[in-house]
């Protein structure tokens, strides 16, 4: 009897823990689902839809649930592609850089839009629509992207002040973009795109890297205006051949260039924007020039440049072109639709060309 009763306890005391483990066993499980699915609610309502309301019933928070996960759907991959082009910080850095990954600025003025701006939308700047755009001084209608022509309202001059107001419109415009590398080239600047493309494939945008090549073979010297006594000297990349700056060493610029600062910063030295980018990295921020010698600007002998296709920018002036067998020089003075035809002969430009046709 006494084996029995102790018997009986302790099947009851096995039924009562068992009854109770699977109770808390469904609760539990139960309610780690409803936090799962209020938590991945959550998240995905705030990138689309808007702040959590935790007042909502199960019924209302499943039929929102669906309503957000169609609208992650809906948006088309237009709108996708435009996200991904305005933030493409977000991109890991671990990924390798692409066009989309480079801002590129051109420098230009009213006078020059038909006479020089052109001739760099027919060719190379027809690659790179999306990343390029144009730094000018009044209001046009040109064959590029919505919002791509920015009228920067600085003078239309070929003064310092005019040209550093450009500069710092273009620098504090890259900063919005949040891409990885500033490249600034001048309207009389050709461009091989997946050739810059691929040399910044080789460098690293977290890193400080001011790519570029001077046009004088020693650092430039001046005295600053606060203190005539003192000279300086710094390393500048000439700005018509061409230079990037990666995302590291612009954000490290922001204390001397950025809302407004750059025209400041060009102030104290009295020279222009290219030198007073020169001055911020080499002289007030100590960081080295890594000299890019396939850039070329009209300041060195052009018709010395040799392995055309190996190069990454050419620029011409009246009297100082690259030495190529193309089009006739009637057609082609500044020699930029040849050097665009030898490297890409599909292009549409280069039949019209072929056919005897000038082109602006
Ligand atoms: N530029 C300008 N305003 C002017 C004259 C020139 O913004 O009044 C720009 C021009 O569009 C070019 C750069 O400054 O991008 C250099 O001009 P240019 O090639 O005429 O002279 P350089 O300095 O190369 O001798
Ligand atoms: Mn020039």
């Amino acid at each position: 009897m006494r084996c029995s009763l102790r018997k009986f306890l302790k099947i009851s005391i096995c039924l009562f823990i068992s009854v109770i483990s699977i109770v808390s066993y469904f609760h539990d499980n139960f309610e780690k689902s409803f936090i799962a699915q209020r938590q991945s609610f959550g998240q995905k309502q705030h990138g689309v839809l808007g702040p959590v309301d935790h007042q909502d019933s199960d019924i209302e928070l499943l039929s929102r649930k669906q309503r957000n996960a169609m609208s992650v759907e809906t948006i088309t991959d237009d709108e996708k592609e435009k996200r991904k082009n305005v933030h493409p910080s977000l991109k890991s850095k671990n990924e390798r850089t692409e066009l989309s990954d480079i801002f590129i600025a051109v420098k230009t003025t009213k006078k020059y839009h038909d006479r020089r701006l052109k001739l760099l939308i027919n060719t190379w700047i027809g690659q790179a629509r999306e990343e390029t755009y144009i730094f000018t001084d009044d209001n046009d209608k040109l064959d590029l992207p919505d919002g791509h022509l920015i009228n920067t309202n600085c003078s239309n001059t070929h003064y310092r002040i005019a040209l550093s107001c450009k500069m710092a419109v273009e620098y504090d415009f890259f900063m919005l973009t949040g891409k990885r590398w500033f490249c600034h080239l001048d309207d009389d600047t050709y461009l091989n795109v997946p050739g810059l493309v691929k040399l910044l494939q080789s460098y690293n945008h977290t890193d400080d890297w001011y790519l570029g090549r001077p046009s004088l073979r020693h650092p430039i010297e001046v005295m600053k205006r606060s203190n005539p006594e003192q000279k300086i000297a710094f390393w500048f990349a000439t700005g018509g051949a061409g230079f990037c700056i990666s995302r590291s060493l612009a954000l490290k610029m922001m204390p001397h260039a950025s809302g407004g600062r750059f025209m400041t910063t060009s102030d104290m030295i009295r020279l222009p924007d290219d030198c007073t980018i020169g001055f911020i990295i080499n002289n007030l921020l100590q960081k080295e020039l890594t000299i890019i010698d396939r850039f070329h600007s009209h300041l060195e002998a052009l018709w010395f440049v040799r392995n055309l296709q190996d190069q990454l920018t050419f620029s011409y002036s009246d009297t100082n072109i690259v030495h190529i067998d193309g089009f006739p020089k009637k057609q082609d003075p500044s020699r930029l639709y040849s050097i665009h035809c030898m490297l890409f002969p599909t292009a549409d430009i280069c039949d019209t060309l072929r056919k005897g046709i000038t082109v602006a």
